[in-house]
């Protein structure tokens, strides 16, 4: 008997029959309301005519072409929209299969461009704890979620890391906000001393942290401090957009609200809306050119690089998120979520914050209010939340919190941005309703 292998192997979800706008339905007829874009993938919603139409065409002219022997217009045209619309000189566009292959191809480039210069000697990345990068094995080295990594730490590279940017449980009360970002900018500073600046490759960060801590801005000249202190002592920064770029925080790249240019970032989720599997990294002008005027290799690849298809459902997303004017309505709309979500949980005893940026938005849940005590992670309160969600006709995107109490379950949404405020009137009154049903389940 063939059995799918599912990430719980006890459990067999539902079964997907149609999606359209922003619902899915099941196989039962069931059908649930898409808080959380899937995985903060779906940003135009489901079944978009314009993305249909476009990946249609494109299956019917070229539907694959091996980036070894050709390029495309369609991944051309899409490379230099993603480089317009980037940042300073991020104008070198890597395309290739998903967020974790964007994270591994950026690693790899940032590794390549110092041994291009005979820096060999140049192997440590710095990220940050609590943060997630993706799952395979260079991505999953760099990101510090203990329960991805467990199983699997003797195979990550050693990485060396600083504390997150995590106002809301790591900035002790009564200590001003611009100490307490000096404070970890000073940390980072010490961490590149320790390992050497001459030993290390970069630093890399989301710029708002989505899956791991729940949409956790940073605080206002954070990035500016990481930027100066990567250009002091030669390392590269590396911003990871896979879940907050392609307009989900209301810019099309979330770091462009922190005024700072990285050498690289990675793109995927929204970069074709959960339409086609696609990832990207943009690189800096100085960052290619060393690499061009080296080898003039990039020493990597993947068989479906610059897939023309996926390159043309990601064409086509971007087209209609600035047609559609989405920047402007994920800011706007986000305004909305959380003020309702204010109105609706501002009093709850066991929502402890309600954060994020744009239309990514967080929801922690804490014991107690007063002293931010997270429930017991052996209680999996995300998980009951998800499956009573999934009850209530919702989906929404939980993560559990941490043994160690740094962290607490949150739950995160990130609706389409084409969410109407009846909608999200509806996640909300279905998110109480799930909350509720959770937290009676875990007692
Ligand atoms: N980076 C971040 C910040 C992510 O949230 C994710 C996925 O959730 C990844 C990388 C990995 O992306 P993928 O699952 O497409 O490989």
């Amino acid at each position: 008997m063939t059995q799918m292998i599912h990430r719980n192997l006890r459990h067999t979800p539902p079964t997907a029959v149609c999606a359209f706008g922003m619902y899915l339905r099941d196989s039962n007829g069931n059908t649930y309301l898409d808080a959380s874009g899937g995985a903060a993938v779906s940003s135009l919603g489901h079944s978009h005519p314009d993305v249909l139409a476009a990946m249609g065409a494109q299956m019917k002219s070229t539907a694959y072409a091996h980036s070894g022997f050709f390029t495309t217009d369609v991944a051309e045209e899409l490379a230099h929209r993603l480089a317009t619309d980037a940042p300073g000189d991020l104008n070198n566009v890597y395309l290739v299969s998903g967020g974790s292959e964007a994270m591994e191809s950026a690693l790899k480039m940032a590794r390549q461009y110092f041994v291009e210069n005979g820096e060999h000697e140049r192997r440590v990345f710095i990220s940050r704890r609590q943060s997630y990068h993706g799952n395979t094995l260079g991505a999953l080295a760099l990101g510090g979620n203990e329960a991805r990594r467990k199983q699997f730490e003797p195979l990550l590279m050693d990485v060396a890391r600083v504390a997150p940017c995590y106002e809301y449980r790591d900035r002790p009360a009564g200590q001003d906000v611009n100490e307490y970002t000096a404070g970890l900018v000073d940390e980072l500073e010490r961490k590149i001393l320790e390992a050497g600046p001459h030993n290390i490759i970069g630093f890399c960060a989301e710029p708002v942290v989505g899956a791991t801590l729940g949409a956790v801005p940073p605080t206002p000249g954070y990035f500016k401090g990481v930027r100066a202190l990567c250009n002091k002592y030669g390392i590269l920064f590396i911003a990871d957009e896979v879940m907050c770029g392609m307009g989900r925080t209301g810019t099309l790249y979330a770091i462009e609200q922190d005024g700072v240019v990285p050498d690289l970032v990675a793109l995927g989720k929204g970069l074709a809306a959960g339409y086609q599997p696609i990832g990207a990294v943009l690189a800096r002008d100085h960052v290619v050119e060393r690499l061009r005027g080296g080898s003039g290799v990039f020493q990597h690849g993947h068989t479906y690089n610059a897939h023309p298809v996926a390159a043309a459902a990601a064409l086509a997303v971007q087209k209609v998120i600035r047609r559609d004017c989405l920047l402007g309505a994920a800011t706007v709309r986000g305004t909305t979520l959380r003020r309702m979500l204010r109105d609706a949980f501002g009093a709850h005893p066991h929502v402890g914050d309600i954060r994020g940026r744009g239309l990514l938005v967080g929801m922690e849940l804490v014991q107690d209010r007063e002293n931010k005590r997270p429930f017991d992670p052996d209680l999996k309160l995300f998980a009951a939340v998800k499956e009573k969600a999934m009850d209530c006709g919702l989906m929404v995107y939980p993560m559990g919190g941490t043994a160690d109490g740094r962290r607490g379950d949150h739950i995160l949404l990130a609706p389409p941005f084409i969410a109407t405020e009846a909608d999200m009137a509806q996640i909300v009154s279905r998110l109480s309703d799930a909350l509720g049903r959770a937290l009676a389940a875990i007692r």
